[in-house]
């Protein structure tokens, strides 16, 4: 078993693997993107596979794909494909925006992914729009169905952002009465990209809290499944739950199981830090397995308290504002 220093079980991979992506969402990334990692920069599928590989016999059981956008990147579900074959993995999972993914999803469910994190913040056509800046909402909504339809399970992510979807609140609860979806609501973090710093975070966990129990009042608090991140509720008599994420207020790093690699091959062991090692670099360096397996110990034997402390350790001290993009989400 992997234990971080803090005694923490560290079994949770997430893997970005492009930065890549065919939306805007502007707590994400500028809209005119980033600038985009060359091909050369980016891991490799046969290095991601191998990092996989290694941290898999580690102890590490489940693995989520994100990015960017999984789907935007060439080939992605060979690479799935390969991953949900990796002995001693026991959880393939993917975070999506939905644009591309109804087409694969006959197939993920065929490999074995039995969970999908969907990204939908609003359930109206426009807003999709003007959050997003892209006319994707139809294709987002097919994504919902096929998942629903394939029998996977569906977690959707709301960022809920001040002044842009906060009436989409009720009505994205509301999708909880007739479909046994997770409909998470995540505060803002400052991962924009470009720099911008908010003043403030207007819409936290308890602020978005009382704006559900103020439409339902029964709202009922639900177990928490061991490592969830978010609080869980459900309104009485819907097939669905809510779930609340202080993905800003850190309250649950106590419990962290996790670790990320961005897609240029950067270990963090905290959303919030500023990279641990470069394991692509290492790996192209000829690093033999049992040598990174020790420099990958020493890094889970270093991981922060928690996000404040993480942030407070970063070597560029101007906050954080890099894209969620280039991390992962
Ligand atoms: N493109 C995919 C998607 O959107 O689902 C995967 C990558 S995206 C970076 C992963 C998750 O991070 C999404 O659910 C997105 O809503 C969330 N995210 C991105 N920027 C964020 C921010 N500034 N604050 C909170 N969540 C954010
Ligand atoms: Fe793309 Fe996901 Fe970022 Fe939106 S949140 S811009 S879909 S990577």
């Amino acid at each position: 078993m992997l234990l971080d220093n803090h005694g923490r079980k560290i079994n949770y991979l997430r893997l970005a693997v492009t930065d890549r992506c065919n939306l805007r969402c502007f707590y994400c990334m500028p809209e005119e993107g980033l600038d985009w990692l060359s091909r050369k920069e980016l891991m490799t599928y046969e290095e991601m596979l191998q990092s996989c590989t290694l941290l898999v016999k580690m102890g590490i059981e489940k693995i989520r794909i994100t990015g960017g956008e999984p789907f935007v990147r060439k080939d992605i579900m060979q690479f799935l494909t390969a991953l949900s074959e990796l002995e001693g993995l026991k959880e393939l999972t993917i975070t999506t925006n939905g644009v591309l993914t109804a087409p694969h999803v006959a197939e993920l469910k065929r490999i074995g992914v039995t969970s999908v994190n969907l990204s939908l913040d609003t359930l109206d056509a426009g807003r999709f729009f003007a959050i997003t800046k892209r006319d994707e909402f139809a294709d987002v909504m097919d994504t919902l169905h096929q998942l629903l339809k394939h029998d996977i399970e569906v977690k959707i992510n709301a960022v809920v952002m001040d002044g842009k979807n906060i009436q989409d609140i009720i009505p994205l609860v509301q999708l909880t009465r007739d479909l046994p979806v997770s409909v998470r609501f995540i505060e803002e973090m400052p991962f924009n990209g470009d720099g911008h710093i908010y003043d403030g975070l207007k819409w936290d966990h308890i602020r978005i809290l009382e704006e559900i129990k103020s439409k339902y009042p029964d709202l009922q608090k639900i177990t928490d499944p061991l490592y969830s991140t978010a609080y869980n509720y459900q309104v009485p008599g819907h097939k669905g739950s809510v779930g609340i994420i202080a993905a800003y207020s850190r309250t649950f790093c106590g419990s962290c199981n996790r670790i990320r690699i961005t897609p240029e091959g950067t270990l963090k062991t905290c959303l919030y830090d500023d990279g641990a090692l470069n394991i692509k670099n290492l790996m192209r360096d000829g690093v033999n397995e049992q040598d990174m397996k020790a420099i990958l110990l020493n890094a889970f034997n270093n991981k922060a308290k928690d996000g404040w402390e993480a942030e407070q350790l970063r070597v560029v001290r101007t906050g954080v504002h890099e894209s969620m993009a280039t991390i992962g989400g």
